[in-house]
């Protein structure tokens, strides 16, 4: 039996992080992760394509459309095989839900948008005051220099805004607003004192940073880049890793459950089935990080059922599974720009704008209709570029009509917190199984009354907003997606400070097992309204110099 220092679940975004702090901090480590190999620029076979090249275009066929009905709702051709065939990995959506998976070496990692965004007070302290969820265990002085320290790694451009709800941080230079984004940030300066519009926080490399980028620009993120342009664990932490010595990375290994010794009164190590061939095998180490995702990891627990844990290991406060979360977005407004007729841009850029949250941060600001707050992602783009580029993206007359000065339009689009609730979550089918032979999940994710309310105050103000800053033809986008569809899904193993409301305590252990630690989405309590994905490493680098100190003082 060969044992490690750890084991890492996963190699997503946080499982990155964990084997490469863990790595580098000395330990043994082997990652286990269910998707196959994906080698960094080997393997991104469409990066280069234009396209022409592809047999649909770009467009996704009907056929993928009835394969995988979820995911094709945010692939194309040049993306699709870094998503997950909904077909072969089912589950039942008890109220609709969009369940985005990437399963493979890098996760979602390789296809993530890369915006970044700091945590405030303002979130880690919104359920102690307004009473939904649980508390916090950890402040933003908790995890502030953590934030520092993997954004120095990731590489994040961005602009110093000093705004105490949306920190600063440790940013490479930005991108350019475009013109329209540029007139419409000063004439929202000029309208209201409360908000701001700057350009999105990305990890994305505006210069070299750490031997990889800089980005060049092409907009073609989601198929893996070849210029190491934006952080994935594939082009980063990976590599970082295994150029220690001390990774060991078994790809299409299917984490099925802890193993609990009982003599011992403590968790072992994983059971694994064999994506192909289907054995089962098991895997030892004295320390187990969980970083299968959100759902994934709460999934793994209630799998792990032994005579001292009925409910699954880490799930004595019945919390396991619960308070599922993502950011509702889809909803805002756009307007036409009535000037700028004599610009035009040439190439392209991955990100647009970001809105800081405005509602609630204080006495001038407090809403009586819904607690908490939204940001609106956007950008200022030629008007009916969209539909340009998906219609008749080529030939000599689509080059001319994109580089020949034209009106613009301007979006913003909401993403706002949602509450936690113990009625949104999982749970497992009675009777249908997978083909690995593992019970098939039950999701349901609904919206209540505080998000519907925000909704309605994100359209209205984009609206104000936009006119205010002189857009015609103003209209509202009210689209509402499915939950999940921001892909944001997080809070199924929330930390607190009471193990018997709680699953994780403030270094993100499990109350039961303090060998087991969870960092990815499941370990969150509440949503805040940024994009969650930085703070997930953060709190992953956080743990990870926790456990190894307490490994050090044989604490575990
Ligand atoms: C199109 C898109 C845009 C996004 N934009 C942003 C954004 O702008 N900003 C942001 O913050 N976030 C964004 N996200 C979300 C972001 O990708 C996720 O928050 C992040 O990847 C979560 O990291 P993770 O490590 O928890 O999971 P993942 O990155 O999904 O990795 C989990 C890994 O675990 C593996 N796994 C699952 N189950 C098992 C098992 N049982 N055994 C072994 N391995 C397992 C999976 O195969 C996968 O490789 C976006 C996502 C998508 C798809």
């Amino acid at each position: 039996m060969q044992e490690y220092d750890a084991i890492v679940v996963g190699s997503g975004i946080s499982g990155g992080w964990a084997a490469k702090e863990l790595c580098e901090k000395g330990l043994k480590t082997l990652v286990l992760e269910r998707g196959p190999n994906v080698e960094h620029i080997k393997d991104y076979k469409t990066a280069s394509m234009d396209p022409w090249e592809f047999k649909y275009h770009l467009a996704n066929p009907m056929s993928d459309v009835a394969e995988s009905p979820i995911q094709s709702r945010v692939y194309n051709q040049g993306s699709k095989h870094f998503f997950v065939n909904d077909s072969q990995h089912p589950y039942i959506q008890d109220t609709p839900f969009s369940w985005v998976r990437g399963y493979q070496v890098g996760g979602r990692s390789l296809t993530w948008g890369r915006q970044c965004y700091r945590w405030s007070d303002l979130d880690f302290e919104a359920n102690a005051k307004d009473g939904h969820g649980v508390d916090w265990p950890i402040r933003y002085k908790d995890i502030a220099p953590w934030y520092d320290y993997v954004e120095q790694y990731i590489g994040v451009s961005g602009n110093l805004e000093g705004l105490p709800q949306l920190p600063d941080g440790k940013f490479l230079p930005p991108f350019d607003l475009n013109c329209v984004e540029a007139d419409f940030a000063q004439k929202t300066k000029a309208k209201y004192k409360d908000r701001i519009v700057t350009i999105a926080r990305v990890a994305n490399l505006s210069r070299g940073w750490n031997g990889r980028g800089p980005c060049q620009s092409r907009n073609l993120c989601e198929r893996g880049c070849p210029f190491s342009g934006y952080f994935s664990s594939n082009a980063a932490t990976l590599p970082a890793a295994a150029l220690t010595g001390n990774l060991t990375m078994i790809p299409n290994s299917v984490v099925v459950s802890l193993i609990w010794d009982a003599k011992k009164s403590k968790v072992t190590g994983v059971t694994v089935i064999d994506a192909e061939t289907k054995q089962t095998r098991e895997y030892f180490a004295k320390i187990i990080f969980l970083n299968a995702s959100t759902i994934n990891t709460a999934a793994i627990l209630l799998r792990s059922v032994t005579k001292e844990h009925p409910n699954g290991i880490g799930n004595a406060s019945g919390q396991v599974g619960k308070n599922l979360m993502d950011h509702f977005t889809f909803s805002g407004a756009k307007g036409e720009h009535p000037g700028l007729k004599d610009n035009y841009y040439q190439g392209r850029r991955a990100f647009g704008i970001y809105v800081p949250r405005f509602r609630n941060l204080g006495p001038d600001s407090m809403r009586t209709d819904y607690v908490r707050g939204f940001g609106y992602q956007g950008a200022g783009q030629r008007l009916g570029w969209n539909e340009k580029m998906g219609a008749d993206d080529f030939g000599a007359g689509f080059k001319e009509s994109i580089s020949t000065p034209g009106p613009w339009e301007m979006i913003l689009g909401t993403y706002g917190e949602t509450l936690p609730n113990e009625k949104n979550g999982i749970t497992f089918d009675k009777d249908k199984k997978d083909q690995w032979g593992l019970p098939i999940l039950h999701i349901s994710l609904e919206y209540g009354d505080n998000e519907n309310a925000m909704r309605q105050d994100g359209i209205k103000t984009a609206v104000e907003m936009l006119e205010a800053a002189g857009m015609k033809n103003v209209s509202i986008m009210d689209y509402r997606n499915p939950p999940g569809s921001a892909v944001h899904e997080m809070g199924t193993a929330r930390m607190g400070r009471d193990p018997k409301t709680s699953v994780l305590n403030e270094h993100n252990q499990l109350h039961e097992a303090k060998n087991v630690f969870i960092t990815d989405g499941a370990c969150m309590s509440s949503s805040g309204c940024q994009n969650p994905s930085l703070t997930y490493m953060a709190l992953t680098a956080r743990a990870c110099d926790f456990a190894v100190s307490e490994l050090k003082k044989m604490n575990l």
